[in-house]
């Protein structure tokens, strides 16, 4: 960097000038100046460079750098603005100001300009297109919230509509923005309400001021200033700044600033990161060789590929001038604030057209040269536009003209650059073009449509030979150029959103004249991309599709927006009717193919030659569709019918109209039938996205549409003649052709059938499909049901699938919310999934299995769903089709395709081969598919003659039809006859209930026929008798039959189930592995108690000399690999147990300590605040130890191979000893050997008195203590202890375990040790046993502190404190015992004696070191200064710690005096006593007043005492306490926990089964937990009865410095019962998350916009994630913000909410991680990941519960694993990096 950099004093520079500088003065003398400009000008150019050139970084970057701003800042205020301000207002600043706001008289606009991610609303129902928007303000006071809206975060850039009565049909006013007296009529100039000469003085000096910032903004020397602000002594002192484009990436532009101008890896970042947000900053100061220099090394670094980062050498006086400029834009915007006549002045300013004509005005200069301008330029300046312009409708009025005229230009200079479209001016379209009244302007006036057409149009220049646009020859170049030209069809949308009500001449001339230049752009894309079949070879290369499919989807509503238009005016839409067809004639069929005439069924018909399969095919057909949705309107509007005279329908050709919509849709039946295999994927992706919710509208419906045109029009029989002629199947239907099958060979055989398939259901389709409003008698809505309908019958669906499977419309609507709740009831969700809807039964009979949007898998699942409902309800399984609604005139002869004597050959002919079994020649889709079209043909008979008045207006007949025996040369009987003879055949038993059903039909039409004859009116109602008492008779067969069924299907369905329970109970640990089942256990008890747990009645005692238990002889368990039995011996072969070891912050009080450091770290007292713990959880599998080895090696194995073929990662790793358990893949990282249970204790030991205890351990740890200090050669003049009687120091206990036990027990030690040090194994390590205890205590302890889930969350003074004690006393928790799920049962005694047995592996002495060092924290004598003090330890601990380390003291003692159990019980009293004093001494440090009520009990005298005697040790420290009854309550709560812990510690020490009270909730849980602990149940006699004893302690632990110190407010102290931590809390609307995120700026990048917001769910802290600026460096390695936060936060796991994706993100280390569903559910019980939908969210408190149940559980780690194994690509994912 500079050197300039130190040797600069700036500051003092400019304070004198501060001092002596008069703002008042200055603007005085401007007043009174014949040239305002040359004296303002001349200050500027004095200051400027003064202010604003000091240095390498002008605005922002580097540390010291705020401080620099914050002067900068100041000295712009002083020295540049205030006199600016003094002048315009003519008196000091704030009080002018404020001033001008008291008298104004606002807009009702709200206006607010969205930041990047703060949550917008649009109501669904008031707004006038999506694009209305309102801020959370106005929102939340708006009738809209009570409205069905959708939220989405702004991307930047645009601004609330609150005010604006256009963009809202209902509610356009908020709250605050309502008018009142005081707003002013919008009509009425602002200005007016000022002084006359302040709109001068106003008008004046922003002239000066924004020419002066468009000259500097649009300024193109480095090396000089405009004219006038020559600096008064030019330095030579430029800046090298570097320029942002969208070529280079982050890498690339870092690499190269660090080799450019030698800059640190960190300032590279913090350059390249404005770079990208400010689109340029200065990175080298310097003089001019200098600068040169670096960019030289820039151009040529990045040079090679590409062209290279823009880089220029600046002066620095022009670089100063252009900073100002922008402040200078931004005052501007400012000042206008306070009053609307000085933004309409401001207005005027800018649009007032220069010297130069056209196109000069200050805004126009600025727009035309967007492009040139960097991105931190064109912000404020878009800005300062939409704070003046957009918001005083008249100006907008203007500048909107402006827009418009220049549009072209503008756009060209956008496809030019190469910077996103919102930092471009064109993006203001979005504000302009939206408003009805002003889109119809620019339309009428500035011929708008016709403009983006054009432009558009141009901008695709590739064409073929026909001007047909051509994609495939794109280069990367042209590809990017169409990707942004696709914008223009956005601002095209915003024109045609809303339709006019009214039209006027004007109006219909521009829109046909934009109708015209839209019928051209369809023209260019009509045929676009034709195919060839490929025979023979498959080909060489994909050919490109999907640019053409981009434009058709991008166009969708535009088609139909302009048919909209089209349809509410008569006279637009007769002559758009004209234009298109015109268009299309004009670009007709090539010429030249061979006509041919075809003879099917006695009739003859002339076409040509053209087959699929063989020549040119385009799915590209626009005009086409065109014209079939104008045609339908000519229908719904009636138009056709009114206007006969007006329409050329004579001069259509209906074999023309539907020739090309039936080629593509023959197109789709050969791909499907195969015969396009050889073209590739690119065919079928067109195939697919044809059909698809995205396109179909304005492709297939309209081909199917066009061809319902096409036969409405044509001679039914010659209809079907040309479509059989396009399916390439004339030859098997007529006449002369019918050994059709003998001499082909299979695949031909199998094409034509379903080519036959597809053609019966098109047929279906062009006859049945009359749900358009236009073709049948429907309403819209209809329209919409049918789908849904249609959709749900398939399967119950979410809200969001059905939203995907319907089209949207251009405001995003599908129309769904109107219908659904008629059709469909909806399903609440549970914890996981989400709410369905179900289709209401009544609306089945709707159902029609042909549905031509469903595919064929679509199609299948339907009729399967459709047919089990009928099953299940007794009904037969025909499935016959609807009854359609009527079709309109003007398609009305549709129906004769049905009766039509072609399509009666083909149903003939499919029918007749049905009577043999298939052999191939026909398929049982096909004559399902006739069926159906027999069935179609009836209803529509029956339904005709329902409605007509007497038989002779029934035109329909095709009752009489079928009868008819059919024409030579078909010799077979009639269609009816057919029939009747296939009913019983055996082969086509699955559609007998379709043929009875037609059968019944006919018979009933038959009746209707005849009695209509007789008597013609009351037919309708009679003709349903007959038909109901068959169906009656029918039906009751029927249902005895179903019964029967159903009978046979409980018997198997009984059978199963029993097999199914045989099957659970063998296998009942794998069915205990899922976590969903582990909560159900939690939540109830189970059915079965694990072992040991057998309740007992008489009184049980888990330690000290009188326990019981440790009696079961032999413990069998077998292997889950080798399923041999094994016993578990200390002696036999080892026995492992799965696990899983982490370190853990879930109970920590105090997350800001940091971590310790792993070298120097002492674990041998836990912090009461359990800051960090090591947790050890099991499936409870268990495996021999030499089976489990060699499955690891066989996975080690496997990876190893795995990593040199695909080097990837694994959910899993290996190289820290992670493996899946093989059994239910659990993720583990160690294994537990499993030890026998421990001995019984020997009655025959008596049991010492405390005293006698103490005074002989006493004696054995200065014994000891002596000894190791010897040995270490440590302080030789201390005399020689006393040695204790027996007590051998240098006896080497026998190791009890197998060589094999062994092994395995320093396995584990040695992985726990790793693990919950985070250091490199090390088996000598004198902290092994530690932490093997520390895993033990704290397991232990989290399964104790969370059974207990406390409902409140903060203990606040006495009110609830008395609340939750009593609760706990109540017993209204879950019971201690008999809640826990087996496998952490198993885990727990597995643990505890393991942790028991673990010194055995460790050398001797260093478990005598940390008893000696334990005991003497607990009896502390003189020789032990550095002992903790009683407040700094946690008890429970320190309990598991002494007991367990005992052990080892206790094989020295060979003279078996005293048992291991007197032992342990006065450790388990010391400690309690300990305890007792700890939360004494804590608990009253808050104040608390409560009237003491009555004498006292035993207990609270006792407390009172007790706790005197700590007042008197300590006095002053601890407050005067009159109520013992208040004190001995929080002892009691307080403790709780502890006595909890401890009775699980010595119930798996001692494998001592629990009393039958501490198996249930209930009352006496407190008395049988003290009886089960061998405590007294008034604790305190603890203390009175050993009182000798235990004084001298008391007063040891008291005067403790640390005691005194930590009371008197040194530090946090930890008060008990801890509660239980809980997730932070969040708020019920999602909203308020997004807009707390929004606000959040990146801590490290200087008030830079966070772009992943993500929050701690565990601490609440906001962090800036997934982003270059917050990466900070962890063990070696950079890592992103929610990394580094897990590693202080949550010893290296956490869980976090991504504000703006709406997900949970679970993070475990560097390299693991997953995705979690959010706690937020929309209406509908869906969960909105990525926030796509938009729906209101609300927070599910029992999803959330269900994450910190998770948590709780240390369960996270498990999530990630599995979810990594189930999906691979989570796998990849740089989760470091987020
Ligand atoms: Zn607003
Ligand atoms: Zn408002
Ligand atoms: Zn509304
Ligand atoms: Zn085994
Ligand atoms: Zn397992
Ligand atoms: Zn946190
Ligand atoms: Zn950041």
């Amino acid at each position: 960097m500079a050197a300039a950099e130190s040797d600069r004093d700036p500051p003092s520079a400019l304070c004198s000038e501060f001092l002596n500088f008069s703002a008042r003065d200055t603007a005085t003398r401007w007043l009174e100046a014949a040239d305002l400009k040359h004296e303002v000008y001349r200050h500027l150019a004095v200051y400027v460079p003064r202010i604003l050139c000091l240095g390498p970084t002008p605005g922002g970057g580097g540390a010291g750098s705020s401080r620099e701003e914050q002067r900068e800042e100041l000295a712009c205020q002083l020295l540049l603005l205030a006199p600016l301000e003094w002048f315009l207002l003519g008196e000091e600043p704030s009080t002018g100001l404020a001033l001008l706001q008291e008298k104004n008289q606002p807009s009702p606009l709200c206006g607010h300009v969205f930041k990047v991610g703060e949550p917008t609303y649009s109501c669904r129902e008031c707004a006038a297109d999506p694009t209305c928007v309102l801020c959370m303000q106005c929102f939340l006071g708006s009738v809209h919230r009570e409205h069905r809206y959708r939220m989405t975060t702004s991307g930047g850039g645009g601004f609330c509509d609150c005010g604006d009565a256009e963009a809202w049909n209902k509610g356009p006013y908020c709250h605050n923005h309502t008018p009142t007296a005081n707003t002013r009529d919008s009509e009425a100039d602002p200005t007016a309400l000022l002084p006359a000469d302040m709109v001068a003085r106003g008008y004046s000096i922003f002239s000066i001021i924004l020419k002066y910032a468009v000259d500097l903004l649009t300024w193109d020397q480095e090396d000089q200033v405009p004219a006038g602000l020559e600096p008064p002594e030019r330095g030579d002192t430029y800046y090298c700044m570097l320029f942002n484009d969208e070529v280079h990436t982050y890498e690339q532009v870092i690499y190269t600033l660090q080799k450019a101008v030698s800059c640190s890896q960190k300032e590279a970042v913090s350059f390249a990161t404005t770079v990208d947000r400010d689109g340029r900053k200065s990175v080298r100061f310097g003089d001019f060789q200098f600068c040169e220099q670096a960019k030289s090394v820039i151009v040529r670094n990045t040079s090679r590929q590409s062209k290279p980062l823009r880089v220029e050498v600046m002066h620095s006086s022009v670089v100063a001038h252009q900073c100002f400029a922008l402040k200078a834009l931004s005052w501007l915007g400012q000042v206008i604030q306070y009053s609307d006549g000085l933004r309409r002045t401001l207005c005027q300013v800018g649009l007032q057209t220069g010297p130069e004509g056209e196109n000069s005005s200050l805004v126009d200069q600025l727009m035309l040269n967007d492009s040139k301008m960097w991105k931190g330029a064109r912000n404020i300046y878009h800005q300062l536009l939409m704070n003046s312009l957009l918001m005083d409708l008249k100006y907008k009025k203007i500048f909107a003209i402006q827009f418009a005229k220049n549009y072209r230009r503008l756009q060209t200079d956008f496809l030019e650059d190469d910077h996103e479209r919102v930092v471009s001016v064109t993006s203001l379209s979005v504000q302009l073009f939206t408003v009805p009244t002003m889109a119809r302007m620019l339309m009428v006036e500035e011929n708008l449509m016709k403009t983006i057409i054009r432009t558009f149009v141009d901008h695709l220049r590739h064409r073929d030979l026909h001007g047909r646009f051509q994609f495939d020859r794109y280069t990367a170049q042209q590809a990017f150029k169409f990707g942004r030209v696709q914008s223009l069809i956005g601002d095209l949308k915003y024109v045609l959103i809303s339709r006019p009500s009214q039209w006027n001449d004007q109006l219909r001339v521009k829109f046909l004249e934009g109708l015209d230049a839209f019928l051209e752009l369809l023209k260019c894309m009509q045929g676009m991309d034709p195919v060839v079949r490929q025979v023979g070879q498959h080909i060489e290369m994909e050919p490109e599709w999907e640019a053409a499919f981009t434009l058709q989807m991008k166009l969708t509503h535009i088609i139909t927006m302009i048919q909209d238009w089209c349809c509410t005016d008569e006279r637009v839409l007769i002559e758009a009717y004209r234009k298109c067809l015109s268009v299309l004639s004009s670009c007709h069929l090539p010429e030249g193919e061979q006509p041919i005439s075809l003879s099917v069924a006695g009739h003859t018909v002339e076409t040509f030659r053209y087959q699929v399969s063989q020549d040119k095919v385009s799915i590209h057909l626009p005009l086409y569709r065109l014209l079939a949705g104008l045609h339908v309107l000519l229908s719904r509007t009636e138009v056709a019918s009114r206007f006969p005279e007006q329409l050329p329908l004579g001069e259509l050709s209906p074999p023309l109209l539907i020739e090309l919509p039936l080629r593509c849709l023959v197109l789709c039946a050969q791909v499907h039938a195969g015969m396009w295999r050889r073209n590739g994927f690119s065919l079928i992706n067109q195939i697919y996205y044809y059909h698809n919710v995205k396109c179909r509208v304005e492709m297939f419906d309209k081909d199917i549409i066009m061809l319902q045109v096409g036969a409405s029009m044509m001679d039914p029989n010659h209809f079907l003649m040309i479509v059989l002629s396009r399916f390439e199947l004339v030859h098997i239907f007529s006449s002369d052709c019918r050994k059709r099958y003998r001499e082909a060979n299979k695949d031909v055989v199998q094409q034509n059938n379903t080519l036959i398939e597809e053609m019966l259901h098109l047929i279906i389709m062009v006859v049945g499909e009359r749900y358009v409003s236009g073709v049948g008698q429907v309403e819209p809505l209809e329209e919409v049901r049918r789908e849904i309908i249609h959709q749900l019958s398939i399967r119950a669906m979410a809200h969001s699938e059905l939203v995907k499977a319907l089209p949207e419309n251009g405001n995003k609507e599908t129309g769904l919310e109107r219908v659904i709740d008629s059709v469909a009831s909806f399903k609440k969700p549970g914890v996981t999934g989400r709410g369905l809807y179900e289709l209401r039964p009544e609306w089945t009979k709707h159902f029609n299995l042909y549905f031509h949007h469903y595919s064929r898998a679509d199609q299948s699942k339907a009729e399967e769903a459709q047919r089990k409902t009928r099953r299940q309800n007794g009904e037969d399984t025909a499935l016959p089709p609807p009854r359609p609604p009527p079709l309109c005139p003007l398609f009305a002869s549709l129906v004769n395709l049905l009766q039509c004597d072609v399509l009666l050959a083909v149903e003939g002919a499919v029918l007749h081969w049905a009577v043999e079994p298939s052999g191939g020649g026909w398929t049982e889709s096909m004559l399902q598919r006739v069926l159906h079209l027999v069935g179609v043909a009836l209803l529509e008979e029956q339904q005709q003659l329902e409605n007509s008045s007497g038989d002779d207006d029934v035109t329909f007949n095709y009752t009489s039809k079928i009868t008819r025996p059919g024409e030579a040369p078909s010799t077979s009987g009639s269609v009816l006859a057919l029939l009747e003879s296939l009913q019983n055949a055996p082969h086509l038993e699955v559609h007998k209930d379709m043929i009875s059903w037609i059968l019944k039909m006919v018979s009933n039409i038959k009746t209707m026929r005849e009695r209509s004859c007789s008597t013609s009116t009351v037919a309708v109602s009679q003709g349903q008798g007959p038909e109901e008492m068959v169906r009656d008779k029918d039906k009751a067969e029927r249902k005895r039959k179903a019964d029967m069924a159903r009978l046979r299907r409980e018997k198997i369905m009984a059978q199963m189930s029993e097999m199914q329970k045989h099957f659970i109970n063998e296998n009942k640990e794998l069915f205990q592995q899922s976590l969903e089942e582990l909560e159900a256990s939690t939540s109830a008890p189970p059915e079965r108690s694990p072992p040991g747990l057998e309740p007992m009645c008489v009184s049980q005692v888990c330690v000290g000399p009188r326990r019981v238990g440790g009696a079961e002889p032999r413990q069998l368990v077998t292997c889950i690999l080798c399923q041999e039995e094994q016993e578990v011996r200390g002696h036999g072969r080892a026995m492992v147990l799965a696990a899983f070891v982490q370190r853990s912050t879930v109970l920590s009080k105090n997350r800001r300590r940091s971590l310790p450091d792993p070298e120097r770290h002492d674990p041998v007292f836990m912090h009461p605040d359990l800051s960090m713990g090591v947790h050890t959880a099991s499936c409870g599998h268990i495996m021999h130890a030499t089976c489990w080895q060699r499955y690891f090696e066989a996975v080690q194995l496997k990876e190893q191979r795995r990593q040199q073929r695909l080097r990837g990662h694994t959910s899993y790793d290996v190289e820290n000893g992670e493996f899946l358990c093989p059994l239910c893949e659990c993720l583990s990282n160690t294994v537990i050997p499993l030890l026998p249970q421990t001995r019984p204790p020997d009655p025959s030991v008596s049991h010492p008195s405390l005293e006698a205890w103490l005074k002989l351990t006493n004696q054995q740890t200065a014994v000891l203590r002596y000894t190791h200090r010897s040995q270490s050669g440590g302080v030789a003049e201390e005399a020689e202890p006393v040695v204790p009687e027996g007590f051998r120091v240098d006896f080497a206990p026998q190791n009890p375990f197998s060589s094999s036990v062994s092994e395995m027990v320093t396995a584990f030690s040695v992985s726990a040790y790793k693990v919950g040090l985070k250091v490199n194994p090390n088996e000598q390590d004198p902290r092994v046993p530690v932490v093997v205890w520390s895993t033990c205590a704290y397991t232990i302890q989290s399964i104790g502190t969370h059974t207990h889930t406390y409902t409140h969350t903060h203990l606040r003074g006495r009110a609830d404190a008395v609340c939750l004690s009593e609760r706990l006393l109540m017993d209204e928790q879950k019971p201690l015992f008999g809640s826990l799920p087996c496998r952490q049962d198993d885990c727990l005694s597995s643990l505890t004696r393991f942790s028991s047995a673990c010194w055995t592996s460790a050398p001797v002495t260093t478990t005598h070191t940390h008893f000696v060092r334990l005991f003497t924290a607990l009896h502390p004598d003189a020789s032990a200064a550095d002992a903790p003090c009683v407040l700094d330890m946690d008890m429970f601990h320190l309990l598991v710690y002494t007991v367990l380390s005992y052990s080892s003291v206790h094989t020295l003692d060979q003279s078996r005096w005293s048992s291991v159990d007197s032992a342990h019980l006065h450790l388990l009293h010391l400690v309690t006593v300990a305890h007792l004093v700890q939360i004494l001494l804590t608990s009253t440090t808050e104040e608390v007043c409560m009237d003491q009520d009555g004498a006292g009990s035993q207990e609270e005298e006792l407390t009172c005492q007790l706790y005197d005697r700590l007042r008197k040790h300590l006095s002053s420290v601890l407050p005067e306490v009159t109520s013992g009854w208040q004190l001995y309550r929080r002892v009691k709560v307080g403790i709780l926990p502890f006595l909890r812990s401890a009775a699980l510690f010595f119930h798996y020490l001692n494998s001592t089964a629990p009393p039958a009270d501490l198996l249930v909730a209930g009352p006496g849980q407190w008395e049988a937990l003290c009886s089960y602990l061998s405590l007294p149940s008034n604790l305190l006699q603890l203390h009175q009865s050993q009182h000798t004893q235990l004084e001298p302690l008391i007063q040891r632990w008291c005067c403790h410095p640390g005691v005194r110190r930590s009371l008197q407010g040194g530090g946090a102290v930890v008060q008990f019962p801890r509660e239980s931590n809980r997730l932070i809390d969040l708020p019920e609307d999602y909203s308020v998350l997004i807009n707390q995120a929004s606000s959040f700026t990146c801590p490290r990048s200087g008030g830079d916009k966070a772009r992943a917001p993500t929050l701690c769910l565990v601490c609440g802290s906001l962090l800036c994630s997934q982003s270059y600026c917050c990466q900070t460096e962890v063990e070696g390695e950079d890592v992103g913000a929610c990394t580094a936060h897990t590693f202080t936060c949550g010893a290296g796991l956490g869980l976090f909410l991504r504000v703006r994706e709406s997900q949970v993100l679970f993070v475990a280390g560097k390299t693991k991680g997953c995705f979690y569903p959010p706690p937020y559910l929309d209406d509908y019980g869906e969960t909105d990941q990525g926030l796509k939908r938009g729906n209101p969210l609300h927070l599910c408190a029992e999803r959330y519960r269900k994450i910190e149940r998770l948590w709780h559980q240390h369960g996270i780690a498990e999530v990630i694993g599995h979810a990594q194994e189930a999906n691979q690509t989570l796998v990849a994912i740089d989760w470091q990096h987020l």
